[in-house]
């Protein structure tokens, strides 16, 4: 039987955690379960409640993102910023099809596949765009050389990743000066921002995701942030079955059932209270990593530079070129030669399982991924790839990995962390 890397004689004397170390689990407070018992003794058990209207205002004041739709998660906020985007552009579709039918959209290669499946849910093309190695984001260079290579494009979808803010500011005017769309897919970054206005706030129109594993959490929810008190209207209603001001259930357009629960609600509000304190625990983790990996042939993800705050939602590293030990990727396994002072992610990965700590490759890009077979990726030299074959996300992807960033970690287990991403590298 094959050993545990536990085993390994490089680990000696190191103990397995006795309880799970996670990547970013959810943290409570006690305000959640008031909110939410509120809820119950007024017996706003539905998606009507003051709950919902708190946490919209709230969202809309923190962020200042003048409308703010509460919904049940990030990838329906997603879906429906891209449909709406899709009919403001191309007009209302029929039942049948979806807004983007046959279009070509810019988007985040390196993200979570719920940034850009909403692309294809709406019958458009995703066309890739790489990232650059400041932020981890899109590349503003890339996305001009793709304005050139295809110019009827009209909307842009990006993502902030692991909390760390694009380089917006350029991305939206080159989206201004091109008359294209934005959404900005804040999921990650919530209370992140960049030169003074925070995420979610740049695009025509800001995602938010609840998830469990996300700065705060509802459990799950998500909310959908925009300028125009319509826009805001339209995703109401189409969260909610789109039915018309009529006797009996008319319906002009499709509908859908996304609007977020007053219950759900009622964690996020309590939740709103802790957000700023979350980001600090985050960023002390990241903080002392950095510190403690300064020796290390690694990087910690990038944070962007002096206009960016982030909100340290994950802390990631990427192993030095030349300090990559052999490593064999295929779809769906990996394969690597342990040799000295050389080490892979792969490694890191399996070392941290073996102690009871969890840890996640880096987003594997979407031109990667098979069921974007045949979508190409625009790199900021102006060449194209169907495969990311030579882009700063295949390579970033490689050499990645994110560690456990969970802000209820103790110093003592963050230190056995780092001791064991150490002894990776004898
Ligand atoms: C989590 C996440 C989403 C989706 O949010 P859900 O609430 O899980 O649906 C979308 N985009 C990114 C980048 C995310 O990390």
């Amino acid at each position: 039987m094959k050993k545990s890397i536990a085993e390994d004689a490089r680990f000696r004397g190191i103990e397995p955690f006795a309880g799970k170390q996670w990547l970013s689990s959810p943290t409570m407070h006690g305000e959640e379960l008031a909110f939410i018992k509120e809820a119950f003794d007024t017996n706003w058990m539905s998606t009507v409640g003051k709950n919902i209207d708190t946490v919209e205002e709230e969202l809309s004041k923190r962020i200042g993102a003048p409308f703010v739709v509460g919904l049940a998660s990030g990838t329906a906020a997603e879906h429906l910023a891209i449909r709406l985007a899709g009919e403001l552009l191309y007009g209302r579709p029929k039942a049948q099809e979806g807004t983007l039918q046959g279009r070509k959209v810019f988007c985040t290669d390196m993200t979570f596949d719920a940034t850009v499946n909403p692309v294809a849910y709406e019958g458009g093309e995703a066309v890739f765009i790489d990232g650059e190695g400041e932020t981890w984001n899109m590349s503003p260079e890339a996305l001009e050389k793709a304005f050139a290579l295809y110019p009827e494009v009209k909307l842009v979808v990006l993502a902030h990743l692991y909390g760390t803010p694009a380089r917006i500011t350029e991305i939206r005017a080159i989206c201004d000066r091109h008359g294209a769309l934005l959404v900005e897919d804040a999921a990650e970054s919530l209370g992140a921002s960049a030169d003074g206005t925070m995420t979610g706030a740049f695009g025509d129109f800001g995602v938010i995701s609840f998830n469990g594993n996300k700065i705060i959490t509802g459990s799950c929810g998500g909310a959908l942030l925009t300028k125009e008190e319509a826009h805001a209207a339209t995703v109401r209603k189409w969260s909610t079955q789109a039915r018309e001001a009529a006797p009996w259930y008319q319906h002009e357009e499709l509908g859908y059932n996304y609007r977020m629960s007053n219950v759900v609600a009622g964690v996020i509000r309590g939740q709103l209270l802790h957000l700023s304190e979350h980001i600090a625990q985050k960023k002390a983790v990241y903080e002392r990593y950095r510190e403690a990996f300064r020796d290390l042939p690694v990087r910690m993800n990038p944070t962007g530079g002096d206009r960016n705050r982030p909100n340290y939602w994950l802390s990631c590293l990427t192993v030095d070129r030349d300090a990559m030990c052999p490593v064999t990727r295929t779809a769906t396994t990996t394969a690597w030669q342990h040799e000295a002072g050389r080490t892979c992610p792969d490694e890191i990965l399996a070392a941290l399982t073996a102690f009871n700590a969890e840890g996640r490759p880096i987003w594997k890009p979407m031109v990667m991924q098979p069921i974007y077979g045949g979508h190409v990726l625009v790199k900021a030299d102006g060449t194209v790839s169907e495969d990311g074959a030579g882009s700063v996300d295949a390579d970033i992807f490689a050499r990645g990995l994110c560690l456990p960033s969970d802000n209820k970690m103790t110093p003592e287990n963050q230190d056995r962390i780092i001791e064991i991403v150490r002894r990776c590298f004898e």
